[in-house]
């Protein structure tokens, strides 16, 4: 059978690694760091460095084709697989999404409304980036910012300089605060032949930074729900993307705005585990193998709740209750505010 390379060994990799395994399909998992939690699932790993110019290449001649459980690989290891193996999602989305500038110029460049920005790289960026965003605003990292890490809020002017400091030299972007009702996400996934489908957005509620529960269905009017479907499958036929991408949106009274992207299965998709006959990561394998996209319909209402480290003396309990599909990662070590697992509560959708 074929074999799926993965780039990263962390739970999405491992949830795709078992969606794989479940095709039919080998894995190899390509991870820097020791004992990934894919590692468990996989039928190989390899552990090295992103410079490693021999270890990329024996990765890429052992799969046949590759794809990435994050957005942050270095361009130059992309070089280097692009040579040998077809590379999916490609190339493209992740120039886009690796830069959130480049990713906001990307997504109104597309007619999509987002969050007033501006670049700075200085002082003087950033006074005239007040200047034109004003307070509240939101000061985020360009580059490897995630769980609202790499991010300063500005209540008033007075907070720039504090913000710009927290940035330690990093190019940033300062983005107006969006007054959101809620926020949803899209998971979207498009096929080698460009076929799209989307799972049914799902609303996303964050603590300390970090995804808390995302709840199907999401509070949606039926015309906000056809149009972030639309917006997804806009961006991802701009891309010509295939695998599955996650979407993240914010719900104002003036309709939809992109906060943003990401070329991957997301957390705010683990739902469809138990909402759909083709969850996310079995889509995603589907579409980076060139298989058909499955049905993504949703057949039941879910509530994931995301397991933290702090909470995780609450497992035991929740092992026990009726309805609730339990997945852990199988992370050695707990530690505060790092993923150990989620709760997915179900309840079937009436008729
Ligand atoms: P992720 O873990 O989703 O990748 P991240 O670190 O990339 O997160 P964002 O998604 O940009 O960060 O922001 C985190 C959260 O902060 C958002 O989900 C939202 O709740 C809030 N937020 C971000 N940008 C804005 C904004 N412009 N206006 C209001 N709230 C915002
Ligand atoms: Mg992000
Ligand atoms: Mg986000």
């Amino acid at each position: 059978g074929a074999t799926i390379g993965i780039l990263g060994g962390g739970q999405l990799g491992r949830m795709l690694s078992v969606a794989a395994s479940r095709l039919g399909f080998k894995t190899h998992i390509f991870e820097p760091g020791a004992n990934p939690p894919a590692g468990q699932v996989a039928d190989r790993v390899t552990t090295a460095g992103y410079d490693d110019i021999a270890a990329l290449e024996a990765f890429a001649a052992s799969v046949d084709v590759i794809t990435y459980e994050f957005e942050n690989i270095p361009t130059e290891a992309l070089d280097v697989l692009e040579d040998h193996k077809p590379i999916r999602p490609g190339r493209e989305a992740l120039r886009v999404s690796q830069d959130r500038l480049t990713e906001k110029d990307f997504l109104s460049g597309l007619g999509l409304k987002v969050a007033p920005y501006a670049n700075v790289e200085s002082a003087q960026d950033m006074d005239a980036a007040v200047a034109q965003i004003g307070t509240p605003s939101i000061l985020k990292t360009r580059r490897f910012g995630y769980d609202g890490k790499g991010q300063a809020r500005l209540k008033s002017d007075g907070d720039a300089a504090p913000a710009l400091t927290d940035m330690q030299g990093a190019p940033a972007v300062l983005e107006g605060f969006v007054n959101f009702s809620h926020e949803i996400s899209v998971i979207a996934a498009r096929g080698i032949g460009g076929d799209v489908a989307c799972f049914d957005p799902g609303e996303n509620v964050h603590k300390d930074g970090i995804l808390d529960t995302t709840t199907v269905p999401a509070n949606l009017t039926a015309s906000h729900r056809m149009d972030a479907v639309l917006m997804a499958a806009n961006i991802l036929n701009a891309l010509d993307y295939v695998g599955v991408m996650g979407v993240e949106l914010f719900v104002t009274p003036k309709g939809l705005i992109v906060n943003e992207i990401a070329p991957r299965v997301h957390n705010s998709g683990h739902w469809t585990q138990q909402g759909c006959t083709i969850d996310q990561f079995e889509q995603h394998i589907r579409a980076v193998a060139g298989w058909p996209l499955g049905d993504g319909s949703r057949f039941a209402d879910v509530v994931m709740e995301n397991l933290i480290g702090d909470n995780m003396d609450r497992v035991p309990e929740i092992a026990r209750e009726g309805n609730a599909s339990l997945h852990l990662y199988g992370k050695a070590e707990v530690k505060p505010g790092r993923k150990m697992g989620h709760v997915n509560r179900v309840t079937p959708t009436k008729a």
